[in-house]
């Protein structure tokens, strides 16, 4: 059985003295140790946060970076760098950066397998835009990033991916695919894995759903059968909406 996992992308919000703040008031909490719960913070909260959390079960991750180990780079992040922090993830690919700054399938892939070499496990997301879905082409697209991202991963290694899910007309505009057509899209994806890779790695990997993930549809969400928990952006800022989130 896969262990659900909901991730919090802070994105660019939090200061240290604010992270700080919130991580505080998740850990009061009780948790539900079945669930595993990831911060994915800005670069600038990770050491701070790291000892917040440390002897907690909450996981830490970051939002991205570089594949390289070093170099000229300016104001990019590497990978040895992350894993001196000792984080457990890095968010891949986000929508938004794909949107904004650039990101292709080929710089997803580089940066999955860069992650994957230092032990870091990457939260590949993939998505399509609302025209796309309108036009029927969603499977199309979702199945090109998802075989794109994970070429030449060493199959041994694909295990320790997460998947996330994020149409794109869903992120932070409210509008929630239904949770059975994020379902339909979350199975067709284990689907394409197995059919290249074989069942026993697809049935190993953890697909997220998100979008406008909250407390009011986390539990219809997580009813559904091929989904494995959710990257969640907005709720994931506030201790009380988050601590719902993870105790579905
Ligand atoms: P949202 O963002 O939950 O605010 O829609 C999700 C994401 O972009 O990961």
């Amino acid at each position: 059985m896969r262990t659900p996992i909901i991730a919090g992308n802070w994105k660019m919000n939090k200061t240290v003295k604010e992270a700080l703040e919130l991580v505080k008031d998740i850990k009061k909490q009780e948790r539900n140790s079945n669930v595993e719960a990831v911060l994915c913070v800005p670069f600038t909260d990770l050491m701070e946060v790291k000892k917040e959390i440390d002897g907690t079960d909450i996981k830490l991750g970051a939002q991205n970076m570089h594949w390289e180990d070093s170099g000229a780079y300016t104001g990019e992040i590497s990978p040895l760098m992350l894993k001196e922090i000792d984080i457990d993830y890095v968010i891949i690919g986000h929508s938004e950066r794909r949107q904004y700054f650039n990101e292709t399938d080929e710089t997803v892939n580089k940066k999955a397998k860069a992650a994957l070499k230092y032990g870091i496990n990457p939260i590949i997301c993939v998505g399509e835009t609302l025209e796309e879905r309108e036009s029927g082409k969603e499977k199309e697209i979702v199945e090109r990033q998802v075989l794109k991202a994970i070429e030449g991963i060493e199959e041994k290694l694909l295990k320790n991916i997460v998947i996330a899910y994020e149409p794109i007309w869903a992120i932070g505009t409210g509008k929630t695919a239904s949770s059975k057509d994020a379902n339909d899209i979350i199975s067709f994806i284990r689907e394409i894995i197995g059919n290249k890779y074989g069942k026993d790695i697809s049935e190993k990997i953890r697909i997220q759903y998100g979008g406008s993930v909250k407390p009011a549809n986390i539990n219809e969400i997580m009813n559904e059968s091929d989904i494995d928990g959710a990257l969640v952006g907005g709720a994931s800022l506030k201790a009380k909406d988050f601590l719902k989130l993870i105790n579905f």
